[in-house]
């Protein structure tokens, strides 16, 4: 046994310092990034937000309302190769540069990216997925998938320390997926004790890629634009949200009405709900690591993304930076004992 003393923080531990800034409006903020892949070397352009791989967040309909904003959409891996066909029938060829398609690591996750991937050569990302990324098994995986899709953009995840993205992206990845146990309907901390401090696994897992010319991105434990800012500002190239998506008309999921309020399921994808609904319940060697929520019904997705990129436009100029990418570099994080004044909350 070892203890490390120095302590991890959460985006609950610290604030940003504001700084001196040349900017008159945070309309002259620009939060478009442009990134060039490790392996594939391709080039990307776009607002580096993306809706997580859930069933009630990273849907079809996710995918058209976020990729008008040049934000993306991590595709849950419960849709079928024809509702793929469909989607991509109806207009979906036209946003690949802002959909990926999620798969496991199981024979029949392969089996089905393969067809879906052979069937629409134009997706140009896969986002290879596990709760816990540590294993020899996924990173033979991910080997295997850059060797069978020389031409994508892989992400893969997740993991929280430096040594692992390092090894993923040795593997074959070009972005790496960090976060264990931030999310918002996440009991992994719970049921397991293990976990890291997001941000902290932010400023680590981003210094480690970035030393390769790989990227991150930072999924799960945002709960508010301030959030979102703060995990840019730790070195963050994309940030994956899933409950500040979720609720809205475009997040799937059921609405549901109680005493006149509307209200919509959410949850874990290792929760027992989603369990029950994909593989036939809760297998007894595990345990269920996520939460089902019913969260209040927020309308069209649209709001909710002007609120996010209105918030990080807003700390760019608090900071003087004219680009999202140059926040990580004007960022100086101050350690806090409080966050928002909650007297009227
Ligand atoms: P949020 O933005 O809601 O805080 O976090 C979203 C992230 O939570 C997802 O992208 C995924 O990494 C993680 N997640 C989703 N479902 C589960 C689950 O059932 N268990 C755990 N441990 N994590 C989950």
């Amino acid at each position: 046994m070892r203890i490390e003393n120095e302590i991890k923080l959460g985006f609950g531990d610290v604030m940003i310092r504001p700084k001196r800034s040349t900017l008159k409006s945070r309309s002259m903020v620009d939060l478009v990034r442009e990134f060039t892949f490790l392996h594939t070397q391709q080039k990307w352009r776009g607002i580096p937000i993306i809706a997580a791989n859930m069933d009630t967040v990273g849907t079809f309909e996710m995918a058209r309302a976020l990729a008008e904003n040049e934000m993306m959409t991590a595709m849950h891996k419960h849709y079928t190769v024809n509702e793929w066909a469909e989607f991509m029938q109806s207009g979906g060829n036209e946003m690949v540069d802002h959909i990926a398609v999620s798969t496991g690591t199981s024979k029949e996750d392969s089996a089905k990216l393969k067809k879906i991937m052979g069937a629409h050569p134009e997706l140009r990302f896969i986002c290879i997925d596990v709760a816990n990324g540590y294993s020899e098994h996924f990173v033979n995986y991910v080997k295997r998938a850059r060797e069978n899709h020389p031409d994508k953009v892989i992400i893969a995840g997740n993991v929280v320390t430096g040594e692992m993205v390092e090894e993923l992206l040795l593997a074959g990845a070009d972005i790496v997926k960090v976060g264990i146990g931030p999310g918002s309907v996440c009991t992994t901390r719970v049921k397991t004790g293990v976990g890291y401090p997001q941000l902290s696994a932010i400023i680590e897992c981003a210094d480690a890629a970035h030393g390769l010319r790989g990227q991150i991105i930072s999924d799960g434990g945002c709960t508010k634009p301030g959030d979102v800012a703060k995990a840019f500002g730790g070195g963050a190239d994309f940030t994956m949200l899933g409950g500040m998506f979720a609720g809205h008309d475009e997040s799937g999921g059921e609405l549901v009405e109680k005493n006149g309020e509307k209200f919509k399921l959410f949850y874990g994808m290792s929760s027992s709900t989603a369990m029950n609904k994909y593989v036939g319940g809760v297998a007894e060697y595990r345990a269920s690591e996520g939460k089902t929520v019913e969260v209040p019904y927020r309308g069209p997705v649209q709001n909710t993304v002007s609120d996010i990129l209105g918030g990080i436009r807003s700390t760019c100029t608090y900071v003087g930076a004219g680009q999202l990418k140059e926040l990580t570099k004007r960022t100086t994080f101050i350690r806090v004992l409080e966050q928002e004044n909650q007297v009227y909350s």
